[in-house]
């Protein structure tokens, strides 16, 4: 219940999509378009600044910037993780309301360039979480799944 959060920065996860691909941009839009969790947004390459909010994000963040990205000059999406200050860790109560209340809930792999709902998501261990398909580790992507998603409010 943050009063006055622009659009923008209310989704903790963000798919950025090479302009060039359309269709994909399009498919991804509808797929996520009732979804609070992630913002679909097309690669811009002129960075834009958004401010001070902004910045702490990017510290927050230890690798990738989107705009340099070498999977979108490869013409794939990629996806942009905001963890939330407050949900860090995955714990028992996390989990339970992950698989019983957000198992429909669609999360996506940049890796494999698939969306998964999470009750297929692998659990690796009791605070790791992994694709189902190609392995690779989504544990950050579900995090910020929690940080915006209804049944965690
Ligand atoms: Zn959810
Ligand atoms: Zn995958």
């Amino acid at each position: 219940m943050q009063g006055q959060a622009t659009p923008e920065s209310t989704k903790p996860l963000m798919i950025i999509v090479p302009r060039a691909q359309t269709t994909l941009s399009t498919a991804l839009h509808r797929a996520f378009q009732n979804d609070a969790t992630v913002e679909v947004t097309v690669d811009r390459r002129v960075t834009e600044r958004r401010g001070v909010a902004d910045t702490v994000h990017r510290q927050r963040e230890r690798r990738r910037r989107p705009e340099v990205h070498p999977d979108l000059t490869a013409g794939r999406w990629i996806v942009v993780a905001r963890p939330s200050p407050s949900i860090d860790v995955v714990d028992d109560r996390m989990r339970a309301i992950l698989f019983l209340c957000c198992a429909h809930h669609a999360i996506p792999c940049q890796q494999c360039q698939n969306t998964y709902r999470l009750g297929w998501v692998q659990r690796l261990d009791q605070a790791h979480f992994a694709c189902p398909l190609c392995r690779n580790d989504l544990t950050e992507t579900v995090l910020a799944h929690a940080a915006g998603c209804q049944n965690f409010s």
